[in-house]
């Protein structure tokens, strides 16, 4: 076959809306500079699963976004982040759960795709950490640290999730931020990572969507990677319902307006970034905001400036 265009859509989180422009702005940057990024190792040929991996660590670096370095501090004071990977060439899944003191969980995520056992929690996910001598990093920041404080003189009063990204002066509910990336190749494969420290504030063991096939899912038709309310997307089973809707012949396009339509429907408060093999760029929301950007080979675009409510979008190559 001969190769095509590759695409790439990323997402940052989803939530209620970024008060400050200055704010937007640099989440802004952040997101066009790593979506370039993991599309130009596309258009050098590489597969998928590494550009996904590839736009995975570069948003767990960045600490703006609650995904390894910058993650949310749970209920106890702890960073327990959790991360999936989905190949949709092959249709394997593979993923962490509450992980600690590493960089990039994605990593992790990315090694379990051949074994055996491809899912692994906390312990686990530990050990396996320890036998790939993966150095020890700690994800904490002054920011985070100061949040979790500022919550913890409060007698943890807010609402365990809030708003996306980084919070506006005296703004606390800054909890959400997760990370996306979903790839067609130029080989016209689809892959999906979703990395995450979780909603923030949650009990010890809370587990999170981003590491079940209801928060990243693949195959070789569409893949999908969900941010927003964990319980939210696990109710909904968001990315396999999308999957399997396109799969059972619906475009990607209505796979999207009947999933957010339901999800309005039961109150969910989410959002989603897929790609169908066709090169269909997708996106949706009931959140206020979805912090994605995608490049479609001729335009970089993102979803920042959209309307809150319920919206979903797709771009035709
Ligand atoms: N879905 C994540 C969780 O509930 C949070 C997020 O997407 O920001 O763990």
């Amino acid at each position: 076959m001969a190769p095509s265009l590759p695409k790439v859509i990323i997402h940052g989180g989803a939530g209620t809306a970024l008060h400050d422009q200055g704010g937007l702005g640099a989440v802004r940057a952040d997101l066009h500079r790593i979506v370039e990024q993991v599309y130009q190792r596309a258009q050098d040929g590489a597969p998928a699963v590494e550009c996904v991996v590839l736009g995975c660590q570069l948003l767990e670096d960045t600490p703006r976004f609650n995904a390894g370095h910058g993650s949310v501090l749970q209920s106890d004071g702890q960073v327990r982040m959790s991360a999936a990977l989905m190949d949709g060439a092959t249709q394997r899944f593979s993923g962490v759960i509450n992980v600690s003191r590493v960089q990039h969980p994605i990593d992790l995520a990315t090694f379990l795709q051949p074994a055996a056992d491809r899912v692994l929690s906390d312990l686990g996910a530990m050990e396996l950490a320890r036998e790939l001598a993966i150095p020890l990093f700690d994800p904490v920041t002054d920011l985070r640290l100061r949040e979790w404080m500022q919550e913890r003189a409060n007698h943890f009063q807010s609402p365990m999730a809030g708003v996306v990204a980084e919070p506006t002066p005296g703004d606390t509910n800054a909890r959400r931020g997760t990370i996306g990336v979903v790839v067609l190749d130029t080989a016209g494969q689809l892959a999906a990572g979703t990395s995450t420290g979780g909603k923030g504030l949650e009990r010890i063991g809370r587990v999170s969507d981003s590491a079940m096939p209801a928060g990243n899912y693949a195959n070789g038709l569409a893949a999908i990677s969900c941010t927003g309310i964990g319980e939210d997307i696990i109710d909904e089973c968001l990315a396999a319902r999308i999957v399997v809707r396109v799969t059972d012949g619906m475009s990607i396009e209505a796979a999207f307006v009947k999933s957010f339509a339901e999800a309005t429907a039961n109150q969910r408060d989410f959002g989603a970034i897929g790609l169908s093999h066709l090169g269909e760029i997708a996106w949706g929301k009931t959140s206020d905001m979805l912090l994605a950007a995608y490049h479609t080979g001729s335009t970089l675009g993102d979803t920042l400036d959209l309307p809150a409510g319920t919206q979903t979008g797709v771009i035709s190559p």
